[in-house]
């Protein structure tokens, strides 16, 4: 009997021979999706840094819109929305680096 013997293959079967790949920390600080009218404490995605988000009031379309409005019935208090906190959008900035983190639009 000639049994014929496979050859082995060149390379055998792919086994991982390293160390496991490093878990994520769970611990890690996420970004809130959502940002309210106040500052905020988190982790800058930009640096990395525990920061309080500053805040700077900008218009919006909003804004304008009751400007608008309020030209129509009120001349005088046109300029009454630019001054409402509501009125506007509160965005958050880092204040160690200035990235912009978010907007929250009342
Ligand atoms: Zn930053």
């Amino acid at each position: 009997m000639n049994y014929q013997k496979d050859a082995p293959p060149p390379y055998g079967p792919a086994i991982p021979s390293g160390p496991p790949p490093p878990m994520m920390n769970p611990a890690t600080i996420v970004v809130p999706m959502t940002f309210g009218p106040d500052s905020q404490t988190l982790v800058c995605p930009s640096c990395h840094t525990t920061i309080n988000t500053s805040i700077r009031k900008e218009s919006t379309t909003k804004t304008h819109l009751f400007a608008l409005l309020l030209c129509i019935i009120f001349c005088p208090l046109v300029c009454l929305p630019y001054c409402i906190d509501s009125c506007q959008a509160s965005n958050h900035y880092c204040p160690k680096c200035g990235a912009y983190l978010g907007t929250y639009d009342s």
